[in-house]
Order: C-alpha cells, then sequence, then structure tokens
C-alpha cells in the first residue's frame, strides 16, 4: 500500500464531523398553523470544509443555521456539534458553545454604530479576555488579516458595506471559533464587494482552517463554495462536491 492510501485511510477514520444530523426538524406554530420549516435534514459537515446553503426565500435556510449555530433547537431529530449533542443541553451550555466555537455573520453587518471598527472587534473578547491592551492587539491583528489596518478608528456609519462586512468577519474570528456561520452575507453587498468578500472567506479558511457555512439565495456567491447544498421546502434537494476549489 502507498503511503497516499494510508494516509487516506486515517484520515477518514480518525476525523469525526464536526456536524452530524440526522432526521432533523423544526416546526413553528403561526396563528395555530404548523409550518414545518425543516423536514428531516440528514446531513455530515467536516471540519475545514466551506458548504453553502441555497434556496429561495423561505426554503430553511435560516432556520437551519439557527440550529447549526446553537441559537435553537430541534423540533424532532439529532444534532451532533463536535461529538456533544446539542439538542438536550440547557441554555447555558449553548450560550458557551455559541461564544467560544462559533462565529456569527449577519446580512445588517450588526456593528454597533458608536464604536469604531477595532473596538467592535475588542468588545468581542471581553467574556474570554480580560486585559484591554490584548484585545485592542488582537482586534488590530484581525483587522490587518482583512484588510482594514487603516480603518481601525472609523465609525461603522463612516465605511463601505464592504469594509462592515469584513469588520464584522474578523470580530466573528475573534474567539477562534470552529466554525463561522454566515446568514446572506453579501445580501447587502453589490457584485463587486460580494466577489471580494467570498474571496476574503477562501483566505481566512485557508489561514485559520475554520469552517465557513454560507445561507445563501445567490447562485455567484454559492459557486465559490467547493460544497453546495441547495434546500426546497425545508429538504435537502440536491449536495454536491466541486474538485475544482
Ligand atoms: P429562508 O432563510 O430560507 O428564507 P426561513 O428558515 O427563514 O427561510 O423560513 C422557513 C419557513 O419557516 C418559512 O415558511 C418561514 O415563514 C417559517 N418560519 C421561520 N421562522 C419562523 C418563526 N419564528 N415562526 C413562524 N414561522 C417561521
Ligand atoms: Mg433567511
Amino acid at each position: 500500500m502507498t503511503q497516499a492510501l494510508i494516509n487516506d485511510n486515517q484520515e477518514s477514520i480518525s476525523e469525526a464531523p464536526l456536524y452530524e444530523l440526522t432526521g432533523v426538524t423544526r416546526t413553528f406554530t403561526k396563528s395555530g398553523v404548523a409550518v414545518n420549516a425543516l423536514r428531516g435534514i440528514d446531513l455530515r459537515i467536516a471540519r475545514g470544509e466551506t458548504v453553502s446553503l441555497e434556496g429561495p426565500s423561505g426554503s430553511g435556510k435560516t432556520t437551519l443555521l439557527q440550529l447549526l449555530g446553537a441559537l435553537d433547537t430541534p423540533s424532532t431529530g439529532h444534532i451532533l456539534f463536535a461529538g456533544r449533542s446539542l439538542e438536550n443541553e440547557s441554555d447555558s451550555v449553548l450560550t458557551d458553545i455559541r461564544s467560544r466555537e462559533i462565529g456569527f455573520v449577519f446580512q445588517q453587518f450588526n456593528l454597533i454604530p458608536t464604536l469604531s471598527a477595532e473596538e467592535n472587534v475588542a468588545i468581542a473578547m471581553v467574556p474570554r479576555e480580560s486585559s484591554h491592551d490584548k484585545r485592542k492587539a488582537r482586534a488590530r491583528t484581525l483587522l490587518t488579516q482583512v484588510g482594514l489596518d487603516h480603518r481601525l478608528g472609523h465609525l461603522p456609519s463612516s465605511l463601505s458595506g464592504g469594509e462592515q462586512q469584513r469588520v464584522a468577519i474578523a470580530r466573528a474570528l475573534v474567539n477562534s471559533p470552529e466554525v463561522i456561520i454566515a446568514d446572506e452575507p453579501t445580501g447587502n453587498l453589490d457584485s463587486t464587494n460580494a466577489g471580494e468578500f467570498m474571496a476574503l472567506l477562501d483566505d481566512l479558511q485557508k489561514q485559520f482552517g475554520v469552517t465557513i457555512i454560507i445561507a445563501t439565495h445567490d447562485e455567484d456567491v454559492a459557486s465559490h463554495t467547493r460544497r453546495r447544498i441547495r434546500i426546497r421546502d425545508g429538504s435537502i434537494s440536491s449536495d454536491t462536491k466541486h474538485s475544482d476549489h
């Protein structure tokens, strides 16, 4: 057997998936009517993968991201995250998982308008890092990595949409999470900024090895990711991997 084959085998045995979902459903009740937002999702995502979740509005993308982000729990089914079962955890354990292991990026950027770029990133470290100087140094390093070393003192209102989303990415990376979960992150960006944002994510994935999951209804955005999962009416309709990434 060649060395390459041995390595492949070892990898497939030792590398447990980051996420393993089995029969996951999520039902909401709206004005007495049940809405089946997710209808039996079976899914494995490996560490270090970059995955897009594509689907039209209302297909269940945000609902699935909220489950993956430990912001919500399934109605039925099982979710393993890094080997831990999420569906029976207490709120305090889920809060801890979210703050240590998951970085979120949103369509609206969600920066604090009265804080500078540097302060927006630094404040996300408050629960973990008590030294003000260390928070500041790490915020500067991350903002430099996303190409914003010349914007440290700027308020969000004086940054472009593309720049604000890069601050949000720096903030999401600050506690060295296992996974970045991004819900329509390019929804408020033009196509040039969207392309630059996706290229930046790709760089950061390579640099930090972080897993990235992006919900989008934009075909161009999804085409940047190696693995594309399509959702229709709360079910996975296709799941494809492209080798040319
Ligand atoms: P997407 O992000 O793909 O646009 P969502 O996951 O937001 O889709 O929504 C999927 C379905 O679940 C939609 O029919 C939506 O109306 C419904 N839904 C989502 N969240 C709630 C909620 N909190 N209460 C009631 N219905 C909801
Ligand atoms: Mg959504």
